[in-house]
């Protein structure tokens, strides 16, 4: 069976265009996504389906093992496996958060950990997609002379990753300061041609459109919809570790918006194909310091109708702790908004000190969570008080980037340097090295902690 896919337009005007044509935008301006041929798609069964994708799942037959193309034909079926551009992602844990959320209250609560990954984020779903139709395009005999991302620090590290990997050259522009040293390291070591410019996440996305105007360096951003195709399998992954039943909810950090678009889309797939009945509710979860969609979201409730572009009004972002999702005009807000509406979604924000707090307190249960990922938890927490999420529900958070990329956020609220109370700091206790004492003084501190 010949699989097929191609972009159209998110805003339903008319055109088609090949998946390995250098595009971002339709004539009309608006984003383009991937489109599959369904009916391609459907002379296989959803039980089928599932069976392949069971029998594929993080076994070795290349590239079937990787989370993301072990469902290659529902991804870029075009491409030849001998070009694709893996470094095993996906197949992330699915952790399931019983002392967390026996505490908050829900026992059905899981953190997909989309972190324990190559790169430590789940930018690396979406970027082995990009890469490889890149890499298929150049074999094509395509002018391609480099790959280019504005970043918050998970994207660069990902795409020069995956670049690297690929013999690619990457160009990625950084706002200076605002990403940890972790992620500035990262396409540092990969080889890849870092610029750090004088300005925000939002600057440097101006720029990287500019730059990409030049059609042999592509876009390697999330507007690219070749990336969400990558993302979707975070669904569809996420289903398939429940023996394909669907979760109540899920919730996901927010920043320039194309993760939520991604997440909703996965699960569309799944409903188009019959491999599931019914959706999730969807929340998209905001640091209150950069929260453009979140103020449109309460614009929107107070005129009594659902969420709209019109609603939308773009924002400085100040500096926030959870800097990956500092971003005041996400570029994917057309199609999260879609996304929400037909997801009956929700959006929610968290300060500083929830965030904090939240990440610190589920640290505690054996997590190392990113500041993202207490931006959900945060959220999490105010809508169960609230009582929108049940105590029965199933709950998914998709945890976005390991807490090891953030450690001088963890550093600075465990060692109290941070401008507000930890509740849950730990510090080391500083002993000598004389045998009976360290014992005594361990004995008198676990007394304590009786
Ligand atoms: C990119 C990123 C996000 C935000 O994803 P969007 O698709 O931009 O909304 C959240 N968390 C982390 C760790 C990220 O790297």
């Amino acid at each position: 069976m010949q699989y097929r896919a191609w972009f159209r337009s998110v805003d339903g005007s008319p055109g088609r265009w090949p998946l390995d044509e250098v595009i971002y935008r339709a004539p009309s301006g608006s984003l383009l996504e991937v489109e599959h041929d369904l009916d391609a798609l459907r002379s296989r069964s959803a039980a089928a389906w599932m069976k392949l994708f069971d029998d594929r799942y993080l076994r070795t037959r290349w590239p079937y093992g990787s989370g993301v193309w072990g469902k290659k034909e529902w991804v870029q079926p075009h491409i030849a496996d001998e070009n694709v551009v893996s470094l095993l992602e996906g197949g992330t844990n699915l952790f399931w958060a019983e002392r967390y959320g026996s505490q908050i209250g829900i026992p059905d609560l899981w953190i997909k950990q989309c972190g324990t990954s190559h790169t430590g984020s789940f930018k690396d779903l979406g970027m082995t997609v990009l890469v490889s139709s890149v890499k298929q395009m150049i074999a094509d005999g395509q002018p391609i002379r480099a790959v280019a991302c504005a970043s918050t620090g998970d994207t660069s590290a990902a795409l020069a990753a995956y670049g690297a990997a690929a013999g690619i050259p990457v160009v990625v522009l950084l706002p200076r300061a605002k990403v940890s040293a972790a992620q500035l390291v990262q396409p540092m070591a990969n080889g890849a041609i870092v610029a750090s410019l004088d300005t925000d996440f939002d600057g440097c996305m101006r720029v990287v459109q500019r730059l990409t105007e030049d059609p042999t360096i592509y876009l390697a951003n999330s507007m690219n919809s070749l990336r969400v195709e990558g993302q979707k399998t975070i669904s569809i992954e996420l289903c398939q570790q429940f023996d394909w039943q669907v979760p109540d909810w899920v919730l996901v950090p927010g920043g320039n918006l194309g993760n939520v678009s991604a997440i909703a889309k996965g699960f569309e797939q799944m409903l188009d194909l019959g491999l599931i009945a019914k959706r999730p509710r969807l929340v998209c979860c905001q640091a209150k310091r950069a929260n453009p969609l979140y103020r449109a979201y309460l614009r929107s409730r107070e005129a009594g109708r659902p969420l709209a572009e019109e609603d939308f009004e773009p924002i400085q972002a100040d500096k926030t702790l959870a800097s990956a999702i500092q971003i005041g005009d996400p570029v994917s807000l057309p199609k999260a908004i879609a996304a929400l509406g037909r997801f009956d979604g929700i959006v929610e924000q968290a300060d500083e000190v929830e965030l904090a707090n939240a990440a610190a307190k589920a640290d505690r249960t054996g997590m190392f969570n990113c500041p993202h990922t207490g931006v959900a938890l945060a959220c999490l927490e105010k809508l169960v008080g609230a009582g929108t999420i049940g105590k029965d529900d199933r709950v998914i958070v998709v945890s976005t980037a390991h807490g090891l990329k953030f450690t001088e956020f963890k550093t600075r609220y465990h060692q109290g340097q941070l401008p507000f109370e930890a509740p849950a700091a730990n510090v080391p206790v500083e002993l000598g090295h004389e045998p009976q004492a360290v014992v005594d003084a361990l004995h008198r501190v676990l007394d304590g902690k009786m």
